[in-house]
């Protein structure tokens, strides 16, 4: 039997073609898909396609978007064999990471794609993007699909969508997963990397719930944080993702480490991760990061910015207790993190 797969469209750069007389861009009507891509008649499964939501640039995205994404998958999961989400590059990789973590136990495809030119353009990466995407979401192997987790799709790579990052804002390689392996190349042929896969059967689950009372400090060399003490002080900021240097490591001066601990005093988690483009945190493994672990921030070993910010937003929505939260960021849900 063929597969049925929908293409969910949220908006982005993919969407777009050039008018003709204008030259100017402009939205596309993805109910009219196969207008624009002929090819797709000839793919071997069937296609619907989806634009639940008002086409968004994905620098417009929020939690509340997530939400709506996550319920949609959910209403439509038992419907579909696989599913394709077209979004816009820039917040690709959070809205990826989002969906797996705020819909867990997917046993289905969710490949998410988009482009760095519009679909309408003639040197477009649209359409080798979605075709292929299309493909990988109605790929079956014994009667099982073989992906079963959110992923991204991009420029002949397809990688777990929680690991993924945007590292450029040019070429058409435009994503990576620095710290996991592909879960697939795309050449002549797709190769599946069956290892790499997350395989654990369990039930489909929705968990929406966020706090986005949260921000980002990226260290460089003189950062002042004072000016969080108030905020925190105020309780309107819950949580930090702290961006450190190399393994894990911050100034050991009196006043940085006075003010993080006044800020996780008002009761502030700090998750820290690297700045590194790939790599981990390792606790302990130089003075200048050992005492954090001893002001109680929490480790995030190889998470990708994208994600500590999002496991945070649900650990700090779901759990009240430190050690809960600490437990939560740091045990893998679908594969996104290695905890040494
Ligand atoms: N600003 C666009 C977006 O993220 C860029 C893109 O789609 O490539 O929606």
């Amino acid at each position: 039997m063929k597969s049925k797969i929908l293409i969910i469209y949220t908006g982005g750069t993919i969407g777009m073609a050039e008018n003709s007389e204008t030259g100017s861009l402009e939205p596309l009507d993805f109910s009219h898909l196969n207008d624009h891509i002929p090819e797709l008649s000839r793919l071997d499964c069937d296609i619907e396609v989806h634009s639940p939501f008002e086409p968004i640039d994905s620098s417009n995205s929020h939690p509340e978007f997530w939400v709506k994404l996550t319920n949609t998958l959910y209403e439509c999961y038992e419907q579909y064999d696989g599913f394709v989400v077209l979004h816009g590059t820039d917040t690709m990789a959070y809205t990826a990471s989002a969906i797996s973590m705020m819909l867990t136990g997917i046993q289905k495809p969710v490949v998410f794609t988009g482009s760095q030119l519009p679909i309408g353009m003639i040197r477009t990466d649209g359409k080798e993007n979605l075709i292929t995407a299309i493909e990988v979401a109605a790929s079956q192997k014994d009667g099982e699909p073989i992906i079963k987790e959110v992923v991204v799709y991009f420029e002949s790579r397809l990688m777990r969508g929680n690991r993924t990052t945007k590292f450029s804002s040019e070429h058409f390689d435009a994503f990576y997963s620095p710290n996991y392996p592909s879960l697939a190349d795309a050449g002549v042929t797709i190769d599946y990397h069956f290892e790499q896969m997350w395989n654990v059967p369990s039930k489909i689950m929705k968990n929406v719930n966020y706090c986005s009372e949260i921000t980002i400090v990226k260290l460089f060399p003189g950062v002042d944080i004072h000016w969080l003490i108030p905020a925190a002080q105020e309780g309107k900021l819950k949580g930090i993702v702290l961006e450190s240097y190399g393994a894990g490591n911050a100034p050991s001066t009196t006043k940085f480490k006075n003010d993080l601990k006044s800020v996780i005093d008002c009761g502030v988690q700090v998750l820290n991760i690297t700045q590194c483009f790939s790599g981990t945190v390792y606790p302990g493994k130089y003075e200048t990061g050992e005492w954090l672990d001893q002001l109680g921030v929490i480790q995030g070993y190889d998470l990708t910015t994208e994600t500590a910010v999002v496991k945070l937003m649900l650990a700090l929505a779901n759990f009240q207790e430190s050690k809960e939260i600490q437990t939560f960021i740091q045990k893998s849900i679908c594969g996104e993190i290695d905890v040494f």
